[in-house]
């Protein structure tokens, strides 16, 4: 009888390192492509010497095809692509190396977003202050809205039909799956994975981490955070300001933890 994790693996294209050191699970926009190009590439050239070590795992609001593109333009500066993807705000799983979806971490997503579309879609359409993402994404709908014009009241319209409507950065709105965030879909790969909680690090910068930062595993939030998720702080005890940004505010938090000796070919 296989076990969650060999179920999952024989869905990905890669094999996951046996026995990682550290599990890291890194946003994109703003953190593991925010600071400077120079920090960028020290880390990009250290994920990859450290492949065997290190399962690197991106939590982005970004679609798949956004991450594919990314990883082709990103090539130059030295990223690689991770094992793992949750994209779409926690709405898929991908194999990290061919970036098709995980049935075994997708399927139960699928079943919470049957029906959702044709009720939401009648609700949002023309309203004033939104516009629909040119994104292709499955379980999820992502705008853009005007802090300035959107009726936050629709907010209860909508959830009402069982989704979270979720702000970040004071443009992006995405209506997810009651209960699905980057947060709950990291802690149900974690348990297919079967690792030690206490290897895990996660790095962020606006409010769609902060359900990364509330599920209590160790958290990074960079010092380029915007000012919404700051002011959370207080309340998430596992959760380390780093003063650096992006890719450098990563390392100061990976420090922060006690993961030094792992660094020392950065
Ligand atoms: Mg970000």
């Amino acid at each position: 009888m296989a076990t969650p994790r060999q179920r999952l693996q024989q869905q990905l294209a890669a094999p996951l390192p046996a026995d990682p050191q550290l599990v890291l699970v890194t946003d994109l926009d703003g953190t593991l492509l925010g600071g400077s190009l120079a920090w960028r590439r020290r880390v990009y050239g250290w994920l990859q010497r450290r492949r065997e070590q290190v399962l690197h795992v991106f939590c982005t609001g970004r679609d798949l095809r956004s991450i594919a593109r990314l990883l082709e333009q990103d090539a130059e500066h030295g990223l690689v692509a991770p094992h793992l993807v949750i994209g779409d705000v926690g709405c898929t799983v991908a194999c990290g190396h061919s970036l098709e979806p995980v049935p075994l971490a997708v399927e139960p997503i699928d079943r919470l977003w049957v029906g959702k579309p044709e009720r939401l879609l009648p609700l949002l359409d023309g309203v004033a202050g939104l516009s629909p993402q040119p994104l292709s994404s499955d379980r999820r709908l992502a705008y853009y809205y005007d802090p300035e014009i959107f009726a936050h009241d629709l907010v209860d319209e909508l959830e009402a039909h069982g989704v979270d409507c979720l702000f970040s950065d004071n443009r992006y709105l995405d209506l997810l799956p009651a209960g699905i965030n980057k947060g709950s879909t990291l802690l149900a790969l974690l348990e297919l994975l079967d690792f030690d909680r206490a290897r895990v690090v996660t790095a962020g910068d606006t409010l769609n981490d902060l359900a990364m930062f509330e599920t209590g595993l160790a958290g990074v939030m960079v010092g380029n955070a915007e000012p919404a998720l700051m002011a959370e702080l207080p309340r998430l005890p596992g959760t380390y300001r780093a003063r650096a940004s992006g890719c450098e505010g990563i390392v100061e938090g990976l420090r922060h933890f006690g993961y030094g000796a792992l660094l020392e070919d950065l």
